[in-house]
């Protein structure tokens, strides 16, 4: 082992577990809490205080601003993935349009698609008004090929809202080592997710929102909530658990994994580009995604943490060595350049991913819950839960009738089969990821392996 990779094997050992975005947010002090007690009569309660849920107040108290609503959070607001994505604020959906035209239809797909897009500045707009420094800058976003094969891949699957960008248009805006084109779409900005949910929370505790932390909620069967040994009386009741709903066969948790750089000199974005913040992806099938921070770091994300048996949250699977260091060898053979500086953070979450990787919005006139986002939830969270408050309140709009409203997913395999399925597909993704790489076409493996992970 050389020195500068034993050094970097005790830097990834000893580096910092907190997700980057906490580095530059101070959490603000809630106190709502402490002047009121859970066993009061609520208008609404909310459980989980990530974006779905903190969203989810903010539209029903944007039209009422009279209405009780409390949310739950078994740890600090932000704690799960909310605080400890990528974020991209992207115009992505986890199910492609064929799986949402099975069930939905061509109108409801065009206008969610026109929804996220609109979401994403509807997220800007709050931050800005709210003096959230949450770093929003939408630079748009590219994916880019590093061989034939994704290549072919890229150009086969594009949608109208994207242009695909020669070896030298991808270059001038991205220098990554074997890059052959990219595809960018204009639909994506770039945020510190922690400091926007931070921020969120905070301007809901000013509209008299009731946010209790370190507050861990049962659901019982028929949908009553219990808290610190209290019933919390509801006229609604939304779970917003997302990935921590777990254990069941309607959703598995999926482990991301992400690294950041220390800030880096202008001179390394002089070599490597990504001048106006673009977020962007290789074209594998792992899937690898990165950003660009605005204090100038690189922090970057991929998958490929082992699934648990039972669908069971680890949270050793967010540390998962292994994909920590893969990822930054991968980081470093992206852009030789960073062999000279220091990945200093090193952290994970979960994903919640259905069977069909569709999300969803089911409600029944009192209890809402939602989720299955995979790994595009920042706007589709916001997006999600302005229907959950529309439903709530009583109101058909066109948000209402978007694909994820009443969505049934069908459900996972039972274990072992579901263990062992998704870890070969797992691993498997690798494969096709190599043989895109030798072949120049797009991969066999994967699409044998798509009636098993659903796309
Ligand atoms: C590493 C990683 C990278 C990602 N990158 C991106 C990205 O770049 N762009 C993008 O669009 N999406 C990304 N995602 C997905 C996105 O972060 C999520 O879809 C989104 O944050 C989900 O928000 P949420 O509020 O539904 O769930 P969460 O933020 O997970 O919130 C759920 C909350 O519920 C709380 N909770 C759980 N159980 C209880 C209980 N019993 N009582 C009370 N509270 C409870 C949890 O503590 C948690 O705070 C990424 C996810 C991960 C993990």
């Amino acid at each position: 082992m050389s020195v500068m990779e034993s050094y970097r094997n005790y830097h990834c050992s000893m580096s910092d577990r907190t997700p980057v975005w906490w580095a530059m947010v101070d959490r603000p002090k809630l106190s709502s809490s402490t002047t009121h007690s859970l066993g009061q009569m609520w208008d609404v309660v909310i459980i989980g205080a990530g974006f779905s849920g903190l969203w989810t107040a903010h539209h029903l108290i944007k039209g009422n601003p009279n209405l009780k609503i409390a949310i739950l959070e078994k740890n600090l607001v932000g704690s799960g993935a909310s605080g400890r994505n990528g974020g991209w604020v992207s115009a992505l959906y986890p199910a492609p349009d064929e799986t949402l035209l099975r069930k939905s239809n061509t109108v409801a797909v065009k206008n969610l698609h026109h929804q996220l897009r609109n979401s994403i500045d509807e997220i800007g707009t709050f931050a800005a008004e709210n003096n959230i420094d949450c770093g929003f800058h939408k630079g748009g976003t590219l994916v880019i090929a590093t061989n034939v094969g994704q290549e072919r891949r890229l150009r086969e699957h594009m949608s109208d809202e994207e242009v695909i960008l020669d070896a030298q248009q991808t270059r001038a805006r991205i220098n990554m080592n074997g890059s052959r084109i990219s595809m960018f779409s204009p639909h994506c900005a770039a945020i510190n997710p922690a400091a926007l949910v931070v921020g969120l929370a905070a301007s809901l505790e000013k509209k008299g929102v009731v946010i209790f932390e370190n507050t861990a909620a049962d659901l019982s069967s028929d949908k009553r909530v219990w808290a610190k040994g209290v019933e919390l009386k509801a006229g609604a009741v939304v779970r917003a658990m997302e990935a921590y709903h777990s254990g069941t066969r309607d959703q598995i948790p999926i482990y991301s994994l992400m690294i950041a750089t220390e800030p880096l000199p202008l001179e390394v974005f002089d070599e490597i580009g990504i001048n106006n913040r673009e977020t962007f992806a290789d074209a594998s099938f792992l899937i690898n995604y990165a950003q660009r921070t605005a204090d100038n770091r690189l922090a970057i994300g991929g998958r490929g943490a082992p699934y648990v048996l039972g669908s069971r949250r680890k949270d050793s699977r967010e540390n998962f060595q292994q994909i920590h260091k893969k990822l930054e060898s991968m980081a470093r053979q992206w852009f030789p350049i960073l062999d000279h500086h220091t990945f200093t953070h090193h952290w994970g979450g979960a994903v919640g991913v259905t069977r069909d990787w569709a999300p969803y919005l089911r409600w029944d006139g009192r209890y809402a819950e939602l989720g299955g986002y995979v790994g595009d939830g920042v706007t589709l969270s916001y997006l999600v839960a302005a229907a959950t408050a529309d439903l709530i309140c009583g109101n058909t709009t066109v948000r209402t009738t978007l694909p994820f409203v009443g969505w049934t997913n069908p459900l996972w395999e039972l274990e072992p089969a579901r263990f062992l399925a998704i870890n070969s597909a797992i691993a498997l993704s690798s494969v096709a990821d190599a043989e895109e790489k030798w072949t120049g076409k797009p991969s066999l493996v994967m699409k044998a392996l798509s009636p098993i992970i659903g796309k």
